[in-house]
C-alpha cells in the first residue's frame, strides 16, 4: 500500500474566473531541436543509490534483504562507487552520463530539492508538473488537482492536441493531473485499456493484468506491467509528450526490501534504456525527442531509509537527469549549484519552446539542462 499521509484538505473556495484569460498561450518561436518530451519518475529513489550504487550497511542487513549476499554481491558490489553505481543504473551511467546531465550529487556540493513542506507523493507530483509546491495540496488522498499542469497546458497548444500521454503505476493521477478538467490520455493504476481499436499485444496485456499480484495493494500497480502498456501505446501512437511513473522504488523501500528496492532501481534503468534505444530508432524521435528523469521525494537515513515524510531528514533531497539533442553533455553536474523540483514544469516546456503560465505561480526553469 501506499503510505498513507492523511491531512485535512480543506481549501478556500477562490473564484477562478481569471483563469479564461490564461487559458491558451501561444506557443513562441522554436528555437530548439527538441520537438518531443519523455519524463519519467521512480517514486521515492534515493539520490544516495543514483549516485553512489548500493550502500553497504543496507546491502548487508539481514532485516533489510532476504537475497543471499554472494548474489547480491555479485548484482550490486564494487569497490568504489563509480563502479557500483554503473552496475547499479548501467544505462543512466554509460549514456546519460556521456550524453545528458546529471543533477543532485550532494556529496559534490551540486543539490535539488523539493520546495513542498510535505514531502510525500501527491504533493510531490504536483510540484514536478504544476510548478507550484502548493501548501494546500497536503494529502495523497487529495481531491483533484485545482492546480493546471504543464501536460494539460502542452496538450492545449496547436500540434499537441491528444498527442500527451500519460501511464502510471500509482492510480492517483487521475486525481493529481486532474483527469476529468485536463482531458489528458491517463491510463493508471490496475487500469484496463479501454481504448477501441485495441492491437493483439495490448489485449494480451490487458488479460494479463488480472493475473499479477497486487503485492502493493490494489492501488498500485507493478511497474513491469505499466511498462508494457506504456511502450505499445508509444509505439502504436507515437505521443510528443508521454509521461511513465513508476512506482516499484518507492514501495519496496515501505516495505523494508532493500534488495528489491535496489533491483526495482535497475529495471527501471533497463526500462529507459529500451524506451531510448526505441526512441533512437524511431524516425518519429530520432534526435529530437528530450528524456527527463526524476523523483518525487526522497527518503531517510540508516534504519529511516524505508521512509519519508516532512519530519523525516532527507526526504526533501532529490536529483535529476536529462537528455536530448538540445542539452549540453556535461555529465554529472559537479559545480555547486542548488535547483528545486518546483522547475521541472517549466524546463519541459521551454524545450517545447512554450512558456508554461498559468492561473497559479510557476518557477522558473533550469536554464542550464535547455542549452541555449
Ligand atoms: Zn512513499
Amino acid at each position: 500500500m501506499k503510505c498513507r499521509e492523511h491531512r485535512l484538505f480543506a481549501r478556500p473556495k477562490i473564484i477562478v474566473a481569471f483563469a479564461i484569460l490564461v487559458a491558451t498561450i501561444p506557443a513562441t518561436a522554436q528555437v530548439r531541436k527538441t520537438e518531443n518530451i519523455f519524463v519519467v519518475t521512480t517514486d521515492g529513489f534515493r539520490w544516495k543509490e543514483l549516485f553512489n550504487g548500493a550502500e553497504r550497511k543496507l546491502l548487508t542487513d539481514k532485516r533489510y534483504v532476504s537475497t543471499d549476499s554472494a548474489t547480491l554481491d555479485n548484482a550490486f558490489w564494487a569497490a568504489t562507487s563509480d563502479e557500483r553505481r554503473k552496475k547499479l543504473m548501467p544505462f543512466f551511467w554509460n549514456t546519460i552520463a556521456n550524453h545528458g546531465q546529471l543533477y543532485g550529487n550532494r556529496s559534490i556540493g551540486n543539490l535539488m530539492n523539493v520546495k513542498n513542506i510535505y514531502r510525500f507523493s501527491y504533493p510531490g507530483y504536483n510540484e514536478i508538473f504544476t510548478g507550484y509546491p502548493d501548501s494546500l495540496v497536503n494529502s495523497n488522498d487529495y481531491p483533484p488537482n485545482p492546480n493546471e499542469n504543464v501536460l494539460e497546458f502542452i496538450n492545449r497548444q496547436n500540434g499537441f492536441k491528444n498527442k500527451v500521454s500519460v501511464f502510471a503505476s500509482w492510480n492517483a493521477y487521475y486525481r493529481i493531473l486532474n483527469s476529468e478538467r485536463s482531458g489528458l490520455y491517463i491510463n493508471s493504476g490496475w487500469s484496463q485499456l479501454t481504448d477501441n481499436d485495441l492491437n493483439e499485444t495490448q489485449q494480451m496485456l490487458n488479460e494479463q493484468q488480472p493475473y499479477l499480484p497486487r503485492i502493493f495493494g490494489s492501488t498500485e500497480r507493478l511497474d513491469a506491467s505499466t511498462f508494457f502498456l506504456a511502450k505499445e501505446h508509444i509505439k502504436k501512437h507515437h505521443p510528443r509528450v508521454f509521461y511513465l511513473a513508476l512506482i516499484d522504488t518507492d514501495a519496496f523501500g515501505h516495505q523494508g526490501k532493500y534488495d528489491l528496492y535496489l533491483n526495482a532501481a535497475h529495471n527501471v534503468d533497463a526500462m529507459i534504456n529500451d524506451l531510448w534505444s526505441f526512441i533512437q530508432h524511431d524516425p518519429f524521435y530520432k534526435d529530437k525527442t528530450t528524456l527527463i528523469v526524476t523523483t518525487d521525494h526522497g527518503r531517510g537515513e540508516n534504519e529511516k531509509w524505508t521512509g519519508h515524510y516532512s519530519n523525516i531528514e532527507h526526504s526533501d533531497e532529490i536529483w535529476m537527469a536529462v537528455m536530448g539533442p538540445d542539452t549540453k553533455p556535461l555529465g554529472e553536474i559537479k559545480t555547486n549549484g542548488q535547483v528545486y523540483q518546483q522547475q521541472v514544469a517549466a524546463t519541459i516546456s521551454s524545450f517545447l519552446g512554450m512558456q508554461f503560465k498559468s492561473n497559479h505561480p510557476v518557477a522558473k526553469p533550469i536554464e542550464s539542462a535547455l542549452g541555449k
